[in-house]
């Protein structure tokens, strides 16, 4: 198998709950939803979406792997914590959501063109260099994340915004050669990598 995602289809071959109980962050508490739907109700975007909390866990259960995980739905969630608060259950359902989102990424299945998704890979990009937000290389590479030609278009459109930052002191063009950071990045790098061990470790522990 040449790829992540080639590979989990062949180690949990019509299994995908065991899949995401193992790889999902809190993904060992889907199989506790009783369906009640309270989830969806409470969710105020759910309605939205293509496959609310409530259908997403049922969709697990069913082994719709390419379905959940090429969904749009988990990277909408905005964590208002709604559905966790009522969940009569008590699933951390917020986090199982950006689970699936940040595991759908981690096997390249996410949406291609889902716009919270390639500003999540941004956002972390920008801020794990240098432990700050550069805002004004954030701000550039969101303009130009779908090319030179939609970049030109949106930077215009958002000139005033970008002066109003400017004029305010909330955006510094100075940034664009480096800007600030925290004093000690090697030690946020070494935070990092301890986090992934740690992540690494919880999901080894589950698989047993
Ligand atoms: S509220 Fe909880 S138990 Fe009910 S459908 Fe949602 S996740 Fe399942
Ligand atoms: S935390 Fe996410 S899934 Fe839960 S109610 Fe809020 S937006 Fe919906």
């Amino acid at each position: 198998m040449s790829n992540p995602n080639q590979a989990m289809v062949e180690k949990y071959r019509s299994n995908f709950l065991k899949e995401v109980e193992a790889n999902v962050e809190e993904g060992h508490w889907v199989k506790m939803c009783m369906q009640c739907g309270v989830c969806s109700g409470s969710c105020p975007l759910g309605p939205h979406w293509e496959h609310p909390p409530q259908e997403i866990f049922m969709m697990i259960r069913a082994g719709k792997r390419e379905e959940v995980l090429g969904s749009s739905s988990m990277w909408m969630c905005t964590s208002c914590y709604n559905c966790i608060a009522r969940c009569p259950r008590g699933l951390p359902i917020t986090h199982i959501m950006h689970g699936l989102a940040t595991y759908a990424k981690r096997l390249g299945l996410q949406p291609k063109t889902q716009p919270t998704a390639k500003f999540s890979q941004l956002f972390w990009s920008n801020l794990t260099k240098t432990g700050r937000v550069n805002e004004l290389k954030l701000g550039l590479s969101l303009y130009f994340m779908n090319g030179f030609a939609n970049g030109i278009k949106t930077a215009l459109k958002m000139q005033d915004v970008g002066l109003g930052m400017y004029k305010t002191g909330r955006l510094n063009p100075l940034e664009i050669l480096g800007g600030h950071s925290i004093k000690d990045t090697g030690g946020l790098q070494k935070m990092l990598k301890k986090a992934f061990e740690i992540e690494e470790a919880k999901i080894a522990e589950y698989k047993g």
